[in-house]
């Protein structure tokens, strides 16, 4: 195993870390980006994006091919099948990043790792969501694709009650199902369902689970249960929007970094500081994140913006009202 010294690491070269890597490498900061798989992240799964401002669409994996030009023009280094394992403080502010191979010891870290969404691992989501044929699990990003359609969406939380009011804007049609038979959203949002949903466009069915999506080549329909009844529905569908939570990939940190009760990494919203002097987190694992390409690539971009306080001056790290009020300085 062997140490490399460098100015910055980056953990993960989605969005978010890609944002990052193209200031701090224009800054000419000795930059490395670490990639458990290949850069792109989650946004290299899509085919159609139309809510990143200024680009009418584009597809993921043509966005993510233009940034990582970008970025390596100014020298920064992506390292693909590069897992990271392991991150402490060592003397001297240095903080040890370990991967399988190597030991990167740098002055500075951004977490960029994001999240997953939670699949609820019926029968033909796999297959439909791979295939981009009728399986999403980001409301604001793909509803405009559902105009005028009939769309199942699942889940009792606040995004699923937020992202079927966004999606009722476009769908001619929402049969929502929940498990139980109250909301876990907060009363505010279910208030504003409800309303929404004296339309007559969203229909809600409490108690009620998905137990298969069907179709051949794209969603045609999905077989819902009522778990009080035992009953059985398969009711035609266009698309399945899955609404069940984030898994955010920040495992390697648990002992080192603090997360959030759900593994969402905690900073300070001001400056993006995590607990660690040093240690910037940016994208959709850390807490409040918004959960949007542009917004992850806006985190990546400040963290490298502030990062530079810190190198001016280390005692930075300590200062600031959000980090008052969060009870940290
Ligand atoms: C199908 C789909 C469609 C979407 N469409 C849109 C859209 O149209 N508009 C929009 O705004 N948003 C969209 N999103 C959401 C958007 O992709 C995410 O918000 C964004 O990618 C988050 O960026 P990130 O860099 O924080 O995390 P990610 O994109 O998740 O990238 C994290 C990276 O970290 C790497 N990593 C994880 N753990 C480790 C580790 N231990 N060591 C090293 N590397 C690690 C991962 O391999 C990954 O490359 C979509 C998401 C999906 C899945």
């Amino acid at each position: 195993m062997a140490d490399i010294q460098t100015d910055v690491v980056i953990v993960g070269a989605g969005p978010a870390g890609l944002g990052a890597a193209l200031y701090t490498a224009r800054d000419r900061y000795q930059t490395v980006i670490l990639d458990k798989f290949v850069p792109g992240g989650q946004i290299n799964l899509t085919d159609r994006i139309e809510n990143y401002p200024g680009i009418t669409r584009i597809s993921g994996p043509d966005l993510v091919s233009t940034l990582k030009e970008q970025v390596s023009s100014f020298g920064a280094q992506i390292k693909t099948s590069a897992e990271v394992t392991h991150l402490e403080q060592r003397d001297n502010n240095v903080i040890a990043v370990t991967t399988e191979e190597d030991v990167y010891l740098a002055r500075v870290a951004i977490l960029a790792p994001g999240s997953d969404y939670r699949h609820l691992g019926v029968p033909g989501e796999d297959k439909f969501r791979r295939a981009g044929t009728g399986v999403s699990y980001c409301g604001t990003c793909d509803a405009p694709f559902f105009r005028d359609k009939h769309v199942i969406t699942v889940g009792g939380g606040n995004v699923a009650v937020e992202d079927t009011i966004h999606l009722s804007k476009y769908c001619r049609k929402i049969t929502m199902i929940h498990r139980r038979q109250e909301f876990r959203a907060t009363k505010v949002l279910v208030e504003e369902l409800l309303e929404e949903a004296k339309k007559g466009i969203i229909d809600i069915r409490y108690d009620t689970v998905l137990d298969s999506i069907n179709g051949t080549d794209k969603v045609e329909s999905a077989t819902l249960k009522n778990v009080k009844t035992e009953q059985t529905e398969d009711l035609p569908c266009d698309g399945v929007f899955i609404f069940v939570g984030m898994i955010p990939n920040t495992g390697f940190l648990k002992d080192t970094i603090a997360l959030d009760a759900n593994g969402f990494i905690q900073c300070d919203p001001e400056f993006l500081r995590t607990r660690m002097p040093g240690v910037f987190v940016a994208g959709d694992c850390r807490v409040g994140a918004a959960m949007q390409l542009a917004t992850a690539i806006a985190d990546g971009v400040a963290a490298a913006m502030f990062m530079k306080e810190y190198l001016r001056d280390p005692s930075w790290w300590n200062k600031g009202i959000c980090l008052k009020a969060m009870g940290w300085s």
